[in-house]
């Protein structure tokens, strides 16, 4: 019987999941097939239901279902409660388990780059759900200060107030405000959609200047975008968001097989499907 699994979300056809995700399955010789499962909100509690077949192993979850998709499971992992959203469902006997690896694939290439993050600030621009995600990893690796900005500063706010404001998180408007705080940054991460179409950046290119030398821009688009290129004028140090992207994949496959991921497979998949999409 060959297994399924795939992808939900709206859109879902962008995706480089499927790539990446069948070929750690071809690669371990498990009969699995990653599909893309495109779902409107009102399809979403069937398609999440239709899970519990036993030819399933499990689902991605992506935009923008992942908070919905977290109430419509049996049971969810910690780092899941607390970014109060699932990434990833493992179906197992009928029942649904739900986790978030969008939060280890965040942390993933950070450590991968040695970063300390408990000695560190970090500022985050955006305050959607990766933005939740990023800053949820971010306070579960007890990062020693984070300051979350957003083009409307009540949303970094009720963010805060969801985390229920721990001491170590502050926010700002994504203004001339952010120098202070850029000024004493090891780390600014883009979550915010800035970048993903057009040369828009997320911040004034001259913000960019206050950050020091050594600190390091990590941008969860998973390409080169105008904020990452900007970085590199200025000779800072720069991650995208390809391997995030994939170690949360990876991840994800560690729960629905219970088996180490080919992470080099799926890697070198994801820089193939990249390339095939420029
Ligand atoms: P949301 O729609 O939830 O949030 C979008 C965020 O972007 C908001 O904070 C919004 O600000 C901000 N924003 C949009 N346009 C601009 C702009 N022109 N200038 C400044 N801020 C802007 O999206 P997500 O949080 O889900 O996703 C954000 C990005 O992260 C996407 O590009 C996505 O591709 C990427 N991502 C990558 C992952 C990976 O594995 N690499 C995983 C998940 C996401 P406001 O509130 O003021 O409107």
């Amino acid at each position: 019987m060959t297994l399924r699994v795939g992808l939900i979300g709206d859109p879902v056809e962008h995706s480089l999941s499927p790539a990446f995700q069948q070929a750690a399955f071809d690669a371990l010789g498990i009969d699995a097939l990653y599909a893309l499962w495109p779902t409107s909100a009102v399809d979403l509690p069937a398609r999440v239901t239709s899970l519990r077949e036993p030819d399933v192993l499990g689902a991605n979850v992506t935009l923008p279902h992942k908070q919905a998709a977290f109430a419509l499971v049996d049971d969810v992992t910690e780092r899941a409660a607390a970014a109060h959203a699932v990434n990833t469902i493992a179906s197992r006997d009928g029942r649904l388990h739900g986790d978030n690896t969008d939060i280890p694939g965040f942390l993933a290439p950070l450590d991968e780059r040695g970063l300390r993050l408990h000695s560190l600030h970090a500022v985050v621009l955006g305050a959607g759900g990766a933005a939740h995600a990023v800053v949820v990893a971010l306070l579960l690796a007890g990062c020693g200060g984070i300051t979350v900005a957003n083009r409307h500063p009540a949303r970094a706010e009720a963010l805060a107030a969801e985390l229920g404001a721990p001491p170590s998180l502050r926010t700002a408007a994504l203004d001339a405000t952010l120098a202070g705080a850029l000024q004493s940054a090891g780390l600014l991460v883009n979550a915010t959609a800035a970048g993903w179409q057009g040369d828009a950046l997320p911040l004034d290119s001259a913000l960019l200047r206050a950050l020091p030398p050594t600190a390091l821009v990590y941008d969860l688009i998973y390409r080169e975008t105008p904020l990452l290129r900007a970085a590199v004028g200025l000779g800072l140090g720069t991650l995208d968001g390809l391997r995030m992207l994939v170690h949360q994949g990876a991840e994800s496959f560690r729960c629905w097989t219970d088996q180490a991921p080919p992470l080099e497979v799926m890697w070198q998949a994801a820089l193939s499907a990249r390339d095939r999409r420029a």
